[in-house]
């Protein structure tokens, strides 16, 4: 079995994840306005996800969560730092 584990909540940057272009930021953008639209949040400027998530979007993505956590680093939507911190334990 595999767990995601992680000691901080992933938060994404909803106004910097509204800037990007739409050809690379389109599924993130997509996945978050359903999340926010089960909750019936829509006021955020930040959205907490679950760890799955970022799990099930690194498969959207085709890149490992790792990789995928890099990337929202670079495109501003996650801090800095993240990636030491969100772990992916078993396999
Ligand atoms: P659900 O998974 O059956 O969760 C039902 C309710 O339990 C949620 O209603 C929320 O009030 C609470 N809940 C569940 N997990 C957490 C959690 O980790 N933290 C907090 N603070 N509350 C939690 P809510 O928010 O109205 O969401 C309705 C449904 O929308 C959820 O049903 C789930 O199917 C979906 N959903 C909402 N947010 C997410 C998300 O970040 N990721 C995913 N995959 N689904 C989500
Ligand atoms: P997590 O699953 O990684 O979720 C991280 C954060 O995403 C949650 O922090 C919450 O801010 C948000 N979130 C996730 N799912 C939902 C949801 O369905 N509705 C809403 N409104 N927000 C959601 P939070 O609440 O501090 O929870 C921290 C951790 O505690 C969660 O990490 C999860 O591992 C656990 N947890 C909290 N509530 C529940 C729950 O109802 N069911 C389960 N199975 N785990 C929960």
């Amino acid at each position: 079995s595999s767990a995601v584990t992680s000691t901080t909540k992933i938060v994404l940057n909803l106004e910097s994840l509204g800037s990007l272009p739409a050809d690379e930021a389109g599924p993130l953008a997509r996945y978050a306005s359903t999340i926010q639209a089960q909750r019936h949040d829509y006021n955020g400027k930040v959205l907490s996800i679950r760890a799955e998530d970022l799990k099930s979007l690194a498969i959207i993505y085709d890149m490992s969560p790792d990789e995928l956590t890099s990337r929202l680093i670079e495109w501003g939507v996650l801090s800095p730092g993240m990636e030491s911190i969100v772990g992916f334990g078993g396999d």
